[in-house]
């Protein structure tokens, strides 16, 4: 039996969550992976899914009576093009789980269009994008985190299942340059209405009620400057905790809050956000402190840089006008799907209809549908047209932004199946369909 040549690939970054490890080691033998280390289970289960299997799309398909069959890339490209250029108003959402430069060309793309663009912080942390166009964040870098906070706060968030790697690289059992003891050299806080898995490896846990972070928020910042408060608890948290708090974020060296969509999606949204931003900033008059938002897909933030580099807004955007306008709220995709104000979509990299209102996907499936997209999702099941994409990470390489705003190069491991194209390409092919078709 001939013996399979493995073939290690270092220093890959795993393309699942906002830590963005870049450790990795991964064994590739014929064009498939066999071996990841280094990476948590769900970072290791998205290597694996780029191996053969059913749920792969290997060649485009067009919806033929109201089934998808297999097409060529110049037809599908027609018929999507077709679609995009007929379109008055078309949504383009998604691209948080492709590289900078695919998001790059999705704007090129909106604009010519004359579309709704949007990517999928208008359904996470678009509240802290919104806080900090308000008030600012006081931010640093994971690495500053890791070697210098003794005082890690999550408030809304739970690294242990969505960030797992989060607390041993960064900012729980890591030994950072003046925290050499790890663990023991950290104080760990969980703010939360849920005594979750990371509150119960905290050494302080503060039940908050659900949708009442705002209260408690503005409680700690009316005791850090000195008020007395005539009241037994606030948010069911009482005063001998939120005074137990203030004295621990006071005497600190570093302080960090990591925060959650617990805080984003909760009652007062932004608002919350600016509470801890503010929070954050009066702290400093005591001590170090920083703030900063758990992203969750691996390259949203990219998506919010590449989106305002280019149009001055990081999601939430409309071309309509022919220039970029920008109002979450009338603008998100969620908003524009409910009150049916797009006549087509195109999905890059997201799967709209597993979180998105269900009132809103009825609309999205109401009209013509393409995703680009590897896999099958509830999303591509309903597409008119879905085009097949090289894994962003595993399969094609290009530019990441870290949960820190911290650029990284993603690499690839191996190649796509069949007749798979990363996504600029598709993306490129689409642009110059468009324009061929407008007679420009
Ligand atoms: S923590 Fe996130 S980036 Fe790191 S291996 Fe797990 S899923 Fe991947």
């Amino acid at each position: 039996m001939a013996v399979k040549k493995i073939k290690t690939i270092y220093d890959v970054l795993c393309p699942f969550c906002g830590t963005l490890c870049d450790d990795l080691e991964v064994d590739i033998a014929d064009n498939k992976v066999v071996e990841v280390r280094n990476a948590c289970q769900i970072g290791t289960k998205k290597f694996y899914s780029s191996n053969p299997n059913e749920h792969r799309y290997e060649t485009p398909m067009i919806k033929k009576n109201g089934k998808l069959e297999r097409a060529s890339w110049e037809e599908a490209i027609d018929k999507a093009a077709d679609i995009l250029a007929n379109a008055k108003r078309p949504l383009l959402y998604g691209f948080s789980s492709t590289e900078c430069e695919a998001q790059s060309k999705g704007v090129e793309l909106a604009e010519i269009l004359g579309g709704v663009l949007d990517n999928t912080a208008s359904v996470c942390h678009g509240p802290s994008l919104l806080a900090k166009q308000d008030v600012g964040q006081p931010g640093a870098t994971l690495g500053e985190f890791k070697n210098r906070a003794d005082l890690v706060i999550f408030w809304g968030s739970n690294p242990v299942h969505a960030h797992p790697r989060h607390l041993s690289r960064y900012s729980e059992f890591v030994r950072g340059y003046f925290r050499k003891d790890g663990r023991n050299d950290r104080y760990i806080v969980v703010v939360d209405p849920r005594n979750t898995h990371t509150a119960q490896i905290a050494d302080l846990y503060i039940q908050v009620n659900p949708s009442e972070d705002y209260e408690l928020l503005n409680a700690i910042r009316a005791v850090l400057r000195g008020v007395e408060l005539d009241e037994k608890e606030v948010s069911g948290v009482s005063m001998e905790k939120i005074k137990e708090l203030v004295n621990t974020m006071k005497t600190c060296s570093y302080g960090v809050i990591f925060f959650g969509m617990g805080l984003t999606q909760s009652l007062s949204h932004h608002r919350n956000i600016d509470a801890a931003i503010c929070l954050t900033r009066e702290l400093n008059d005591h001590t170090k402190f920083s703030i900063i938002p758990m992203r969750g897909h691996y390259n949203v933030a990219g998506a919010n840089q590449v989106f305002t580099w280019n149009t001055g807004y990081a999601y939430s955007i409309d071309f309509s006008r022919g220039y970029a306008r920008y109002n979450p709220g009338e603008f998100s995709s969620v908003e524009v799907l409910l009150k049916d104000q797009v006549d087509a979509s195109l999905i890059v990299a997201s799967d709209p209809a597993s979180n998105f209102p269900a009132a809103s996907v009825k609309n999205l499936f109401k009209h013509p549908l393409i995703v680009i997209d590897p896999h099958e999702s509830p999303t591509t099941v309903y597409a008119d047209i879905v085009l097949p994409a090289a894994i962003a990470g595993i399969e094609a390489e290009g530019t990441a932004y870290r949960m820190d705003n911290v650029p990284l190069r993603l690499r690839k491991v191996k190649d796509a199946p069949g007749e798979c194209l990363t996504d600029k390409i598709i993306l490129e092919k689409l642009i110059e369909k468009v324009k061929e078709k407008r007679g420009e």
